[in-house]
């Protein structure tokens, strides 16, 4: 893998579609994987560490916005949608869920390398993350196979203290409120009842923490939210 060239993931079924992108991306001398379905398509965005995402979200065994859920969990490389929906609701909750522009089938080609150009000179500002763990004392997170560790052993962490833990580690250093993590986590009406929040963050301490009431990791900004620290 040369890893001077910018490294584009094609998720995408049709075969006609993937061999256009393929030569207008070789063109542009970028390095083009594929992957025909969501199921092959994270553990190809894990091993190929794409700098950006072209995805379908027809895919024949399911829905693309799952995808970019669970990717949004370890990554934030810039996610483009080609997609045959076009009203704009889809959009929306295509861009709410976390991709970062969105173009409908039939495209253009030029329209889309400018569009690319955007994205890839914005995400070259930040660090996009692109490993799917994350290690932190003697824990360890493998985002891909939603599985944590400590010390080595699997710990038993339910479906809402994952959603919490990925939430809360996704930008180590930095500050999230309390409604922001609501929101993420419950849902946008429940973005009220921050005892939930307490609690869950407790949990996570509980179990992650080598000690829980003097957490080093997950620490509480009083009154206002919370800060993972690596
Ligand atoms: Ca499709």
């Amino acid at each position: 893998m040369n890893s001077n060239k910018i490294r584009i993931l094609v998720v995408e079924d049709a075969l006609e579609i993937q061999r256009l992108l393929r030569s207008a991306f070789e063109g542009e001398d970028f390095e083009v994987q594929e992957s025909d379905s969501l199921a092959q398509a994270l553990s190809r965005a894990a091993t190929f560490h794409p700098d950006l995402i072209v995805l379908d979200l027809g895919l024949p065994d399911g829905d693309g916005l799952a995808f970019i859920d669970q990717f949004r969990t370890w990554s934030q490389a810039p996610i483009l949608i080609l997609s045959a929906r076009m009203n704009e609701a889809d959009k929306i909750t295509a861009l709410d869920r976390g991709a970062d522009d969105y173009l409908s089938k039939p495209f253009s080609i030029g329209e889309l390398l400018a569009r690319l150009r955007v994205q890839l000179r914005r995400g070259s500002k930040t660090d996009t993350g692109t490993s799917p763990r994350l290690e932190f004392g003697d824990v360890m997170i493998d985002f891909v196979q939603r599985v944590v560790t400590k010390s080595g052993k699997i710990l038993n962490i339910t479906p809402t203290e994952y959603r919490l833990l990925t939430a809360l580690t996704r930008f180590p250093g930095k500050m999230m409120t309390q409604s922001a993590l609501m929101k993420e986590v419950w849902g946008p009406h429940f973005k009220d009842s921050t005892h939930y929040l307490r609690i869950y963050v407790g949990h996570l301490r509980h179990k992650l923490e080598n000690d829980p009431s003097q957490p080093k990791h997950f620490i509480t900004e009083t009154g206002v939210g919370y800060r993972f620290v690596k």
